[in-house]
């Protein structure tokens, strides 16, 4: 029956969406105007009118219905539960959405003169220093547009440090437990990754970057903490090592979710470091939208950051062109400005519970990690920070696997954790259930996930087959990707 009357019709309350080519027909209209009271005329040269165009001709609440319906296919942190590993889906404030679109900031155009946009500029230039309160560091670039950019742009820092001190240097240490784009923005500064294992614990140990560290390497790239949810405890005695030997210590501060506050990374030994301002800062993220990941650094490598950058005197906020070691732009105008207002607003509006957010994302994580140990299995059995890291090696007996689970929660109404990742563990679970959800929200995942389990013994099947309660059932995710059926059916 739906198949007949393609365009309207249910499962239950889930829309079955045509294409607007099909729901269209000729005569269709949404809008009705008045006659014509006065003559009409087509007075336009024949040669240069264009045949019918073909665009679907529909009505009103067609139209209006139809991008409403494909409005509520999309799951996000409104709709439920999201525990992506290493992405920090927590609920983002609705003010900082209602403040980022107010006319004095969404209206500003880049190109106006300084003495027009001191608001703007006085909001960025806050900003800034929060971003030095909270970690701990000297200096702040707001310019680069996500987590990678940032990471491009401190390692471009890092390059430029070497070059100025005469000592150009060939490689970068990165841990195998580091996510992929820390090798790739290496690589594009021109720096050969090294790998670095982790040890039996999931952390570096200093023996290994004592080994690999030598003259010719520019430094290293930490994830503190790392994406195995695991703090990096000897960073202070590694950075010690990679300083003496003239390098310098990159921070991916991508989970610093669970360190607000908590964790001086300047007295960690950090010399440069990236926040994601969408993850960390509560700002909507995912699916490409836009982000920020401003770069912090110690004092002596404030010259090489970027231009333009943003400066106060007397009262007044203006950008400053002259510094001749910078790096130079890395963006256009200023980055992605709204995600900074929201980040703002957050800040601003948590304030030193900020710190109790963090705390509060570890004790989350860990009472997962502590409640699910006996049903998955734990690959690191130690206390965990704001996410923890779980492997399908028990599942393998029932022949299900890690994509098997994850696609079964979806009928049990959650979004699935990250999966396969990080690499260092085979067939990875990674749950980061952030500070904002409740305990009662903790415990329906933890039964579900209890539930599938023993669905596996009982049943393989229905994982295999899962998820049977969604518009699209399991997908080929291989042609899926290279060969998409875009249409509603
Ligand atoms: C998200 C993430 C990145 C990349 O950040 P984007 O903002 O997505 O570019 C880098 N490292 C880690 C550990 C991350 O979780």
């Amino acid at each position: 029956m739906l198949k007949e009357f393609k365009a309207q019709g249910t499962t239950g309350l889930i829309m079955e969406e045509g294409l607007l080519w099909e729901t269209g027909k000729k005569g269709k209209i949404g809008y009705s105007l008045p006659p014509l009271d006065v003559e009409q005329k087509d007075d336009l040269p024949k040669e240069i009118v264009r045949d019918e165009l073909n665009l679907p001709n529909l009505s009103e609440v067609e139209v209006a219905r139809h991008y409403t319906r494909l409005s509520s296919w999309n799951f996000g942190v409104d709709t439920g539960t999201y525990p992506l590993g290493s992405c920090t889906m927590k609920y983002n404030p609705k003010i900082n959405e209602q403040i980022a679109s107010m006319d004095e900031f969404s209206k500003v155009h880049p190109l106006f003169p300084e003495d027009m946009v001191q608001g703007p500029l006085k909001l960025m230039y806050n900003l800034e220093q929060l971003l030095k309160e909270i970690t701990g560091l000297d200096g702040v670039t707001l310019q680069p547009a996500a987590g990678a950019h940032g990471e491009y742009t401190g390692i471009r820092i890092i390059y430029a440090y070497h070059k100025k001190n005469g000592k150009p240097k060939k490689k970068m240490l990165i841990p195998d437990t580091a996510h992929g784009t820390n090798p790739a923005s290496s690589a594009i500064c021109g720096y050969e990754p090294v790998k670095i294992k982790s040890n039996e614990k999931g952390i570096l140990s200093v023996e290994e970057i004592d080994k690999y560290m030598d003259e010719d390497t520019a430094g290293i790239m930490v994830t503190n903490p790392n994406t195995l949810g695991l703090f990096e405890e000897n960073i202070r005695e590694i950075a010690d090592i990679v300083h003496k030997r003239g390098g310098l210590v990159y921070c991916d501060g991508a989970n610093l979710n669970a360190i607000m506050g908590i964790v001086d990374l300047k007295k960690a030994g950090i010399d440069v470091l990236h926040l994601n301002l969408h993850k960390t800062f509560s700002a909507p993220h995912g699916g490409g939208g836009p982000g920020s990941g401003p770069v912090c650094v110690r004092q002596d490598l404030v010259e090489f950051l970027p231009v333009p950058r943003i400066l106060e005197k007397d009262g007044k906020y203006y950008l400053s062109y002259d510094h001749p070691n910078s790096i130079g732009r890395v963006h256009s105008f200023f980055g992605n400005f709204s995600v900074m207002v929201k980040a703002y607003c957050y800040i601003l509006s948590m304030g030193n519970m900020l710190k109790r957010a963090s705390e509060l994302a570890v004790l989350n994580a860990n009472y997962i990690k502590e409640n699910l140990k006996d049903t998955l299995y734990l690959p690191y059995d130690r206390p965990c920070m704001h996410e923890c890291v779980f492997t399908d090696k028990n599942l393998a007996q029932y022949k299900v696997t890690t994509l098997d689970l994850a696609k079964r929660l979806i009928d049990y109404g959650f979004h699935p954790p990250t999966i396969y990742f990080p690499l260092v563990v085979h067939g990875a679970i990674m749950i980061e259930p952030t500070e904002t959800e409740s305990k009662e929200n903790l415990d329906r995942f933890i039964w579900a996930i209890k539930e599938i389990v023993k669905e596996a013994e009982k049943d393989p099947e229905l994982l295999k087959n899962a998820p049977q309660n969604t518009k699209v059932k399991r997908l080929d995710e291989v042609l899926a990707a290279r060969k998409p059926i875009l249409k509603g059916y």
